[in-house]
C-alpha cells in the first residue's frame, strides 16, 4: 500500500541502516491530549506509522502531557479512536507523565554540572532578557547562584513552596546564541495545577523543549519526525539529549506540515474556540476539519491515507487543495457505494392514469459501476415524490426536465408527461399531475420517441422521511484564500511556547477569526428516501442519484429518523 513518491525521510533511514549508525527503527506520534486529531495529525500518523512499517520497525503512541491546564481524558481516548479509525496499531503506548521522576533527576544533573539554573524573573522579564535576532541577550542576575542553591530552590519548587510563575528552571546555554532558543530557554516552571494522569502528585512541570528530547530517548525513538516550525529547537533538542546523558541518540527530521486551501483555521486551538462557541456541534461536526469530523461526514480512512500517501514527504508546506482530498474519497466510494434514489425538496406527482391502489416493483441497479451488486427493488405507485427544481412552470430554454406539456424519464421507471398543476391558495405549485406511458417502461428496450430529461424518483406511500445536511466551507471562501496564496497569518505565539501554555493567546486574533465564519454552512432539509434504505445504519454510505455521495449521521439518526450527510457531490472541475 505504500507509495513511492519523493521522501527524503525514507532515504535518511535507508542510509542509516546502511552505514550501521541505526540497527533498528522506532518512530513514534507524540500528540498532545488538548484536543481531537485534524487532518493534519493523519498526515504525521501515516507518516510516522507507514515508515517504521515499511523498515519493520516499530511506532509508539505518545501523549504529549506535559501541561495539566489544557489535557483531558476525553482527548487521550478520542486520540485512540482516531489513530485505530485511520488503520493503525501503535506498538506502545506511552504517556510523557510517566516520565516526570525520570525528567526531574536529569534536570538534578543538569544542575550539578552547572548547566542549569533557577531563575527569579518573570516571564516578561525573561522574554526581555532575551533580546532579538539582532540583538544578543543579557544575563539574568540570578545566573550564577551556586549549584547547592540551586539544588536546594529546585527541590522547594518540587515541593510547592513557590506561587506560579515565581520561579523557573533554566538551561544556562549562551545567551548571545544567534539562535533564540539557545538563549537560557526555560525548562521547567511551576502550575498548581491537576493533571489528568499525575493528579497532584507535581506542581512543577517540564517545558515542551526540555521534555520532548527526553521521551524521544528514554523510549529509544531513532527517527523523531515533526513539523518545520521546529526546525530552530533543534539545536536545542540536541543539547538536551547530550547534556543530560540519555543513552539513546534520537535524531530529530521534520517535515512540512499540511494545509488545505478550504481550511484556514487546522489549529486544535482554533477548533476548540468553535466548539467553546457553540458554532459547530462538538469536534465530530463534519464541518470540522477533525478526523472524527471528517470520518461523521462520512470520508473514509482509506481515501485519507491515499491522500496523504500521494502528498508524499518533503519540506515544504504550502497549501494543498482541499479537492483533491475530495476526488480521493469519491475514488473509494464509487465502486462499493450502493445507488439510490433521494428527494431534498419534494413535490408531489400525482399519476392520473396509475390505477389506483396498485403497486409494482421495479428493478433498479445497485451500482452500474459495479454490476456484481445486484439488483433492488423499488416500488411505483400512482403518487411519487420529485425534486421541486425538477419541475418548473415557465422554463427557460433548454430546460429538459418536467414543465405543462413536456416528457420526462423517470429513472428506472417509466416517461411521465405533466398535464396539470395543483396550486395553493398562495399561488405556490403543490401538486403537478403527469401521466405516464406503459410502453415506456425501462429496460424493456422502448426506442419509440426520445426525451431529454431524466429524472429520480421515490413512491410516496412507502417513502422514508430523511433529514440531509448539505455543507458548505465553514469559513467563507475569500477568508480561506489568505492560506491558498500562502499568506499565513502572523504568528505571534510560537508553538512551544502554546504548547507549554506559558503566553495566553491572543484573544483579538481570535475575534476576528469568528467574524469569518459562514453562517450558511449548514443546511438542512427534510424529503424522502426508498423504502428499502429502512435498514441503513449509522456511517452507511450511498451514492444518491443526481445528488451526491452520502452518510448515515451516526449521532442524530434515531430509529425512526435518518439523517444522511452529504460527503461529497458526484463531480469535480478538479483533476490531479
Ligand atoms: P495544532 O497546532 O493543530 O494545535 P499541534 O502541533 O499542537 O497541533 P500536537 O498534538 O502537538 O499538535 O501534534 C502531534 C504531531 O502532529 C506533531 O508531531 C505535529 O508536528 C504533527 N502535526 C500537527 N499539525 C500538523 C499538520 N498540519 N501537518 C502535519 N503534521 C502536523
Ligand atoms: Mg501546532
Ligand atoms: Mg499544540
Amino acid at each position: 500500500e505504500h507509495n513511492n513518491s519523493n521522501n527524503f525521510i525514507r532515504s535518511i533511514i535507508k542510509e542509516d541502516l546502511a552505514t550501521g549508525k541505526r540497527t533498528h527503527v522506532t518512530t513514534r506520534f507524540p500528540p498532545e491530549p488538548n484536543g481531537y486529531l485534524h487532518i493534519g495529525h493523519a498526515k504525521s500518523i501515516i507518516i510516522n506509522f507507514d515508515l517504521a512499517d515499511e523498515f519493520k520497525g516499530t511506532t509508539n503512541l505518545r501523549f504529549d502531557d506535559t501541561n495539566p491546564l489544557k489535557e483531558d481524558t476525553e482527548y487521550v481516548n478520542a486520540i485512540k479512536e482516531d489513530v485505530e479509525w485511520l488503520g493503525y496499531e501503535w506498538d506502545n503506548l506511552f504517556f510523557a507523565s510517566d516520565y516526570f521522576e525520570e525528567m526531574y533527576e536529569r534536570a538534578l544533573l543538569l544542575i550539578k554540572k552547572g548547566k542549569a539554573y533557577v531563575d527569579d524573573l518573570s516571564p516578561d522579564e525573561i522574554r526581555e532578557y532575551r533580546g532579538t535576532l539582532k540583538e544578543p541577550g543579557k544575563d539574568s542576575p540570578h545566573r550564577d547562584r551556586s549549584v547547592e542553591e540551586n539544588l536546594d530552590l529546585f527541590k522547594r519548587m518540587r515541593d510547592g513552596e513557590f506561587k506560579n510563575g515565581e520561579k523557573v528552571l533554566r538551561a544556562k546555554i549562551d545567551m548571545s546564541s544567534p539562535n533564540i532558543n539557545m538563549r537560557d530557554p526555560v525548562l521547567y516552571r511551576i502550575s498548581h495545577a491537576t493533571h489528568h494522569n499525575t493528579g497532584d502528585k507535581w506542581c512543577l512541570y517540564p517545558v515542551y523543549a526540555y521534555a520532548h528530547p527526553l521521551e524521544d530517548a528514554i523510549e529509544d525513538v531513532t527517527h523523531s519526525l515533526c513539523t518545520t516550525e521546529f526546525e530552530d529547537q533543534r539545536p536545542l533538542y540536541n543539547w538536551v539529549v547530550a547534556e543530560c546523558e540519555m543513552d539513546s541518540q534520537p535524531q530529530q527530521i521534520e517535515f512540512g506540515r499540511l494545509n488545505l486551501t478550504s481550511v484556514s483555521f487546522m489549529s486544535k486551538r482554533k477548533l476548540k474556540l468553535l466548539v467553546d462557541e457553540g458554532i459547530v456541534d462538538g469536534w465530530d461536526d463534519p464541518r470540522m476539519p477533525t478526523i472524527s469530523g471528517l470520518r461523521r461526514k462520512g470520508y473514509t480512512a482509506s481515501a485519507i491515507r491515499t491522500f496523504c500517501r500521494e502528498l508524499g514527504v518533503s519540506k515544504g508546506d504550502g497549501a494543498v487543495d482541499a479537492r483533491m482530498l475530495d476526488h480521493f474519497v469519491r475514488e473509494d466510494l464509487k465502486l462499493t457505494c450502493p445507488r439510490t434514489m433521494g428527494i431534498v425538496r419534494p413535490l408531489k406527482v400525482v399519476i392520473t392514469n396509475y390505477p389506483e391502489g396498485q403497486v409494482e416493483y421495479l428493478d433498479a441497479e445497485i451500482n452500474p459501476e459495479n454490476p456484481e451488486m445486484g439488483l433492488r427493488q423499488i416500488p411505483f405507485s400512482r403518487e411519487i415524490y420529485i425534486e421541486q427544481e425538477d419541475f418548473m412552470e415557465n422554463p427557460p430554454n433548454k430546460y429538459f426536465r418536467l414543465f405543462p406539456g413536456n416528457e420526462v424519464r423517470l429513472k428506472h421507471a417509466y416517461f411521465i408527461k405533466c398535464e396539470d398543476v395543483v396550486k395553493d391558495d398562495q399561488g405556490q405549485v403543490v401538486e403537478i399531475h403527469c401521466t405516464y406511458d406503459i410502453e415506456t417502461k425501462s429496460g424493456t428496450g422502448f426506442t419509440g420517441r426520445k426525451v431529454k430529461g431524466t429524472i429520480h424518483w421515490v413512491e410516496a406511500s412507502q417513502a422514508v422521511p430523511a433529514e440531509f445536511r448539505l455543507y458548505q466551507p465553514l469559513v467563507l471562501a475569500e477568508e480561506n484564500n489568505g492560506i491558498a496564496k500562502g499568506t499565513e497569518e502572523t504568528v505571534e505565539v510560537t508553538e512551544a511556547e502554546e504548547k507549554d501554555g506559558t503566553v495566553e493567546t491572543n484573544n483579538g486574533a481570535e475575534k476576528t477569526f469568528l467574524d469569518t465564519i459562514n453562517p450558511n454552512s449548514l443546511q438542512r432539509l427534510n424529503g424522502f428516501v426508498e423504502p428499502n434504505m429502512k435498514g441503513a445504519q449509522p456511517q452507511d454510505k450511498f451514492q444518491f442519484f443526481r445528488h451526491g455521495y452520502f452518510n448515515v449521521d451516526s449521532k442524530d439518526t434515531t430509529a425512526d429518523k435518518l439523517v444522511f450527510n452529504e460527503i461529497v457531490s458526484l463531480k469535480s472541475s478538479f483533476t490531479l
